[in-house]
């Protein structure tokens, strides 16, 4: 397959810096489209995989899935935007679109696996798939999103992953007016659930270690913060919840916040990938039908409904642009949680 040579930054082993590289896009077939990428948010995913927290890099390793940019070539059958637009790629670049979960536009849980737009399966050339940080990306029409005018391009990229994972436990648990939402963890994604959960009309309270993020809490819109260290504090607010989003990315102690839950209140893991440590504590959920769930991102649909959601309600991300030589120092700022409240690179600056 004839492919083209881009500009890149990404790593060759998990202890090893990013770096700049060459790699290869595919030629664009009927149904794809190109895309020159302008801006592309920093996801802690994106850190769990250079350094492969996870397990199952595949190096060399591009992340980078909060991708905006302008279209610069379409296929001949392409329909959904044209050369010039603006458009968003997420997590996603492919799914079988035939299994059940496709079908009714859940293409994240895909039943024979969704590719992911760094580190998935490349259908098309093979080996692994590249992500954001670099000049261009080539994806299937279905998987493009169409960005609302109105939004600044850069402070919508994170809308990508971190508005869409905290959207879809939003909606998927029927968020609205009457509930009362917490968001643990003020980062990417804590900060994206709490201006989403106040568009979508609930009162929303921030659990946070960090004293110093409340102003910022509470200018985001957060109707109270609870330090999470603080046994009193936790306790003024037992039995408040109807659904908790919980951002946080590392293995913690997720029994603190059961009592927080009202009766039939659901406690959404949507950061931590692995064994809970301590345990859970089954008697606070047994005593209230409360449940512990799990979330991933968003299907397409999903997806574009929360970025016109965001278009009406001029809702965008809070970020600091870097260079994409900057990138190492991000993420180490990210480590220690120094992220106000989600880097964004300027692709422009891989150009220099
Ligand atoms: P982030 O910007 O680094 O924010 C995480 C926040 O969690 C921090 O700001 C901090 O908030 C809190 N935190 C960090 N370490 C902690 C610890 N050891 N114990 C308790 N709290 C801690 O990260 P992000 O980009 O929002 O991503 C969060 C997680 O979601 C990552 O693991 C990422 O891989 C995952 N993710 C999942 C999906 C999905 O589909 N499920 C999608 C995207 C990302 P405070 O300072 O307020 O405590
Ligand atoms: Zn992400």
């Amino acid at each position: 397959m004839e492919t083209t040579n881009v500009k890149a930054y990404g790593t060759e082993a998990a202890d090893a810096p990013l770096k700049q590289m060459d790699i290869s896009r595919r030629e664009i077939t009927s149904k794809d489209i190109e895309i020159e990428i302008l801006y592309c948010g920093v996801c802690h995913s994106d850190l769990h995989t250079a350094r492969n927290d996870w397990g199952g890099t595949v190096y060399p390793a591009i992340p980078g899935h909060e991708i905006v940019g302008k279209v610069t070539r379409v296929g001949s059958e392409v329909s959904k935007l044209k050369v010039g637009d603006f458009a968003g790629v997420g997590c996603l670049v492919d799914s079988c679109m035939e299994c059940k979960s496709c079908r009714q536009d859940l293409e994240q849980y895909c039943l024979t696996g969704f590719t992911g737009t760094y580190n998935g399966k490349d259908k098309h050339l093979g080996g692994r798939t590249f992500g954001g940080y670099s000049e261009k990306i080539v994806v299937d029409e279905h998987f493009v999103l169409k960005i609302p005018s109105n939004l600044d391009l850069a402070a919508t990229a994170p809308l990508l992953c971190a508005g869409i994972t905290t959207w879809s436990p939003l909606r998927h648990w029927k968020v609205g007016k009457d509930s009362k939402v917490a968001v643990v963890g003020l980062g990417g994604l804590g900060h994206m659930a709490i201006k989403l959960a106040k568009g979508l009309g609930a009162e929303v309270t921030l659990f946070s270690r960090t004293p110093s993020k409340e102003k910022d809490a509470l200018d985001l819109g957060a109707d109270a913060v609870i330090i999470s260290t603080d046994e009193n504090h936790m306790n003024s607010v037992k039995g408040k919840f109807d659904l908790i989003i919980n951002t946080v990315p590392y293995v913690h102690d997720v029994n603190p916040y059961i009592p927080t839950l009202n009766i039939n209140g659901t406690l959404v893991l949507v950061g931590y990938l692995g064994g809970l440590e301590p345990f859970l504590f089954t008697v606070p959920m047994i005593m209230g039908r409360k449940a512990v769930a799990g979330s991933l991102i968003g299907g397409i649909a999903e997806t574009q409904e929360m970025l016109d959601f965001c278009g009406e309600h001029n809702i965008v991300s809070e970020i600091e642009i870097i260079n994409m030589q900057d990138i190492n120092e991000a993420y180490e700022r990210m480590l220690k949680s120094d992220v106000r409240y989600r880097f964004v690179i300027d692709m422009a600056s891989l150009k220099k």
